[in-house]
């Protein structure tokens, strides 16, 4: 079969090859699901692992099948397999379980161990490809009437999890009931955690840097989101006027804003961060100011990577809500679709070159 690949450790190397073409057997115990790609969303960390700064191929492959924002219709199903029909539309998660205690109950984004295995990251091939075959485990089935924006349900799952696991923590406080969101970072991890928010109720601001008019702006706008560029408002400025923040989810990538916003934050409030930030970038902040807030304010920041099972179900159930609220609105991230996988090069030029882009993902066959 097709699958688009780099090879680990070699800058822009992107191609197009043939690959073996996976099998329900490949998959132990009777429980493999073969599907068939329909869409594969591509981000920042295939842009990265394009040039090399990180990503590496399976054991005994000197090459790696890129693409882990899937979206598919299940083909065949070996004999145990008892969730899935052929004919169902599946995402799947992105993780693999390694060793640790978490990993073995099915939280291996969890995991302790310091290898990860993830599809289209590292160690394991992703899903840029005409099929992939997969344990049922790994599944997560996607009513048909959402298979226009099923390929969101990947960064909606990282999302989710930023949201579920701050909800968690905050059943220490007993009558927990946030009312202000601050999400900073207005790309689709941003738009679409503004979204999820604005389902449970709250009001929320988002802040990127982009100046206005901007499409994202827009539509942050139509689900009653104000969006404020950091060029012309800082997040402190912003904090004064809506905050003080119950809950502030960090996705910009730029880290010294963490420190920023652990100063947004209000009393008993909870700070979510999800920027993978490679650097080394290194700032001077007001370090006693912003450990006594944290003491005097009870608040709490935590660390939030890739999602589970639980994290896309909770993903397919707030886009049915989501088109219910605000019909259509989730579509309208898919900006820049890319036909066909023999297109891997303007793929990789769109998602590195286009301005405007929220979506950029491959049509690898049509939806119907
Ligand atoms: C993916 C996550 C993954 C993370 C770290 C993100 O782009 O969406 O699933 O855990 O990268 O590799
Ligand atoms: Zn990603």
């Amino acid at each position: 079969m097709k699958a688009i690949a780099v090879v680990p450790g070699r800058p822009g190397s992107i191609h197009l090859r043939e690959a073996p073409s996976p099998r329900i057997d490949d998959i132990p115990g009777e429980r493999g699901v073969l599907v068939k790609v329909l869409r594969v969303g591509v981000d920042g960390t295939d842009k990265e692992i394009n040039a090399a700064e990180y990503g590496a191929p399976p054991a005994g492959d000197d090459y790696l099948i890129l693409g882990h924002e899937s979206f598919g219709r299940v083909e065949r199903v070996a004999l145990g397999v008892r969730g899935f029909a052929p004919g169902d539309h599946v995402v799947a998660t992105v993780r693999r379980p390694g060793s640790s205690l978490y990993d073995r109950i099915g939280l291996q984004d969890m995991t302790t161990d310091d290898v990860y295995f993830e599809r289209g990251i590292n160690l394991r091939h992703g899903y840029l490809a005409e099929y992939y075959a997969d344990d049922e485990d790994f599944l997560v089935k996607v009513p048909a009437e959402l298979r226009n924006v099923g390929v969101l349900l990947e960064p909606a799952s990282v999302a989710e999890k930023a949201i579920g696991q701050a909800w968690e923590i905050q059943r220490r406080l007993k009558v927990w009931s946030p009312r202000r969101a601050a999400v900073l970072g207005a790309g689709t991890l941003g738009l679409l955690a503004s979204l999820f928010l604005r389902l449970r109720g709250m009001e929320v601001v988002t802040l990127g840097l982009t100046l206005p008019p901007y499409r994202n702006a827009d539509l942050l706008a139509e689900i009653g989101v104000p969006y404020f560029s950091t060029r012309q408002r800082s997040l402190t400025e912003v904090a004064a006027q809506h905050g003080p923040f119950d809950y502030i989810l960090e996705g910009t990538g730029y880290s010294p804003l963490v420190f920023e916003a652990m100063q947004a934050l209000g009393k008993n409030g909870v700070l979510a961060m999800v920027s993978i930030s490679g650097g080394d970038r290194r700032v001077e902040v007001p370090s006693d100011h912003i450990n006594q807030g944290f003491v005097l304010g009870n608040k709490v920041a935590f660390g939030s990577v890739n999602a589970s099972r639980a994290d896309f179900e909770r993903g397919v159930a707030d886009f049915a809500q989501a088109e219910l609220a605000y019909p259509g609105w989730l579509e309208k991230l898919l900006t820049h679709p890319i036909r066909g996988l023999e297109s891997y090069a303007q793929l990789m030029e769109t998602l590195t070159e286009a301005k405007n882009a929220i979506k950029v993902y491959c049509e690898v066959a049509p939806l119907d």
